[in-house]
């Protein structure tokens, strides 16, 4: 079933939009980037990265959207804590969490990025990221736009 990329974005910065004070900025270069895959899924993929990105980090979040060379491409970016080269093999990793002891109480189980890695390869999608300890990092999201035949 065909969705758009841009509204199920914009659906996901409006949850959070309601629930938190922080700064959410989104750019858009496009606003439709139909793409083949599942609308729940894909809401779930970025309420995922956006949880991440809040809870990392302390200032403004940057969503940005636009279209590359036939993909429909998602970038959410944080200024936050960061991920060290190390880490960041592991990231998409199942129950791989960093500063576990510390993270304990706050419930997390280290699932969210690899279900994100599991539902973008599931729908013919890809899932990247950059990350620079101390600095923040950029997670990136890349479908295929779908094509009128
Ligand atoms: P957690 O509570 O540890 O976040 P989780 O289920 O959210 O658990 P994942 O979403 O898979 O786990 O993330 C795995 C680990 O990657 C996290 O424990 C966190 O240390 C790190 N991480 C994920 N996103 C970011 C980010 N935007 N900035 C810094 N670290 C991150």
């Amino acid at each position: 079933v065909p969705v758009s990329m841009v509204k199920v974005v914009d659906e996901i910065v409006k949850t959070f939009d309601g629930i938190t004070e922080r700064d959410i900025q989104i750019k858009k270069e496009n606003h439709t980037m139909m793409v083949k895959a599942d609308h729940d899924q894909m809401k779930q993929l970025f309420y995922i990265l956006m949880d991440n990105a809040l809870k990392y980090s302390q200032d403004t979040i940057d969503v940005r959207l636009f279209e590359e060379a036939g993909k429909a491409v998602v970038e959410v970016q944080d200024y936050g804590k960061g991920i060290s080269q190390q880490d960041l093999k592991h990231i998409f990793d199942r129950f791989y969490r960093i500063d576990k002891a510390r993270n304990r109480e706050t419930g997390g189980t280290g699932l969210g990025l690899a279900i994100a890695k599991s539902i973008a390869e599931a729908n013919d999608g890809e899932i990247s990221v950059i990350s620079e300890l101390h600095s923040g990092s950029t997670f990136t999201v890349k479908f295929p736009i779908l094509t009128e035949e």
